[in-house]
């Protein structure tokens, strides 16, 4: 087989958000792009094992459980009613339409797909190999930018298999649901993936070596989530690190270095992932990851080789699919010479657990630290009429506000459509919005937005300012 040799204007090595984005923005302002990636479907961890798949399969739980209705009806629908082929049948679906609009995107934007594994041969030329390691592909850009994303950390000693111990690739492997899982990890992947089987009725139990689930979010948000999880029948199990993973006959048996253990039919293990930098030989451009396993970039997104950038998971935190598509967009516009602004400073963070959480600024304890005056609204879901209406979930909107400038600081969201609405606030947020703006907007209702007005009246009333209506 010949080697086949291109040149593009832009080389971008990974198809994810970071790179995706990246691409379409390089193209727009005019300029030849290739994307590489290595594997066979394009649209990297978020369309293939990560983002799109594990937000698929929460939906499918929620309308196949009847997850919504409980509180009218009584009920969850039994897992032995849903079938592993019924939450897939929908997985695949909805993976089917991405990767169709992924090519329709790329072909229309003219940007060349090539399959294989990239890695540096030069400063400007990359080698891409097939499965079996031989070259197939010169690729030679004026631009590099790399976005290869990250993968799970799974160390050498954990007996990984596709049945009983996991990660959250294999997890989408599965051929039935357990009746019982073992979660290690309270992080974002392993807190999401425990809500949506307990929410099956599987029985869950999740242990982290931390004292509670989630613990950077804000203190009184993630205590409500825990709450919100025992009460669909999950158990967590704090203080707990790793010491061994043993599989038995019918089971896994994990023991802990306090000398506990626990049993169950399936372990997921979600203690971190790492980034996807194995392939890309950049010591031989000179390049080297940091102490994290990251590869470093400055606020342009530029490495220490100026024409050779990095986006995405690969960069580290925030590590989601949301920033890394920004990311590949300023990096594409930096790369060009178009107007790139700074990363924004805040963004939401959206968490689909069940229920699922939407932050945006500081947490209440962040300002404690900071020793900045604050005031808190609250609304709690029981409160909005709409929540009554679709299903009477638990919930609250949390919105810290500044006592002396009334500035809006941080909002936090628990509840239904949380992921959704945060974006009211985190738009009232970019304009330096006072609290009482939330007060003097009308809102349609019954809507779950209807909580920002109640927290604000909650916040305001507190503080003794006059001119306000009180309840509502
Ligand atoms: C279970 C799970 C749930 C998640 N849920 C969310 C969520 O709800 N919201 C959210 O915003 N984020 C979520 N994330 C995070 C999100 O998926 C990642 O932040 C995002 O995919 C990172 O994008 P990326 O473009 O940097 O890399 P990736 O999406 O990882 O893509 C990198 C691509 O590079 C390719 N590649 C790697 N090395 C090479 C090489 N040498 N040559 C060629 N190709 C290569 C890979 O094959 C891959 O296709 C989730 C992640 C997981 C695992």
């Amino acid at each position: 087989m010949s080697l086949e040799k291109y040149y593009a204007d832009l080389v971008i090595i990974g198809s994810g958000p970071a790179g995706q984005k990246a691409a379409m923005q390089a193209a727009k302002l005019g300029k030849s792009v290739i994307v590489i990636d290595k594997d066979p479907h394009p649209g990297g961890a978020s369309l293939n094992s990560g983002t799109i798949p594990s937000k698929s399969l929460r939906a499918a739980i929620l309308d196949l459980t009847d997850f919504y209705e409980r509180s009218f009806y009584g009920k969850i629908k039994p897992k032995e009613e849903v079938s592993i082929n019924d939450l897939n049948f929908r997985l695949n679906r909805v993976l089917e339409m991405q990767r169709e609009l992924l090519m329709r995107q790329f072909n229309r934007n003219q940007i060349r797909l090539l399959g294989g594994t990239a890695y540096f041969i030069n400063e400007h030329q990359l080698g891409v190999s097939d499965a079996a390691g031989n070259m197939k592909y010169e690729v030679s850009g004026d631009k590099i930018i790399i976005a290869v994303g990250s993968k799970p950390r799974n160390p050498k000693n954990i007996p990984f298999d596709k049945e009983r111990v996991l990660d959250s690739t294999r997890l989408l492997e599965i051929d039935h649901l357990p009746e019982t899982m073992l979660v290690l990890g309270g992080g974002v992947i392993g807190s999401e993936y425990a809500s949506f089987f307990a929410a099956l009725g599987t029985k869950v139990m999740v242990a982290d070596k931390r004292e509670r689930i989630l613990p950077y979010l804000d203190r009184e948000i993630s205590m409500h989530l825990q709450n919100a999880l025992t009460g669909i029948g999950l158990q967590f199990l704090a203080g707990k690190e790793l010491n061994t993973i043993e599989k038995k006959q019918d089971e896994v048996e994990v023991t802990f270095q306090d000398g506990t253990s626990a049993k169950a039919e399936m372990v997921l293990y979600a203690l971190g992932r790492v980034a996807n930098v194995d392939h890309l030989q950049v010591k031989k451009v000179g390049l080297a990851v940091n102490s994290y396993g990251y590869i470093p970039v400055n606020g342009q997104f530029q490495t220490e080789l100026p024409h050779i950038y990095a986006v995405g998971d690969v960069i580290g935190a925030p590590c989601l699919a949301s920033t890394s598509m920004e990311q590949g967009r300023l990096a594409a516009l930096s790369a060009f010479g178009g107007k790139a602004r700074d990363f924004p400073t805040f963004f939401p963070i959206g968490i689909y657990t069940i229920p699922e959480i939407s932050s945006c600024g500081a947490t209440e304890e962040e300002l404690k630290k900071k020793g900045v005056r604050y005031e808190v609204g609250r609304a709690y879901y029981y409160e909005i009429a709409r929540n009554q209406i679709v299903g009477n979930d638990i919930g609250m909107f949390k919105i810290l506000f500044s006592s002396d400038t009334l500035e809006i600081l941080g909002i936090h969201i628990i509840g239904r459509e949380a992921t959704e609405v945060i974006h009211i606030g985190q738009v009232a947020m970019t304009f330096h919005a006072r609290i009482d703006y939330f007060i003097d907007q009308i809102f349609n209702y019954p809507t779950y937005a209807e909580g920002y007005r109640i927290a604000a009246l909650n916040g305001y009333n507190k503080i003794g300012r006059k001119g306000k209506d009180g309840d509502l």
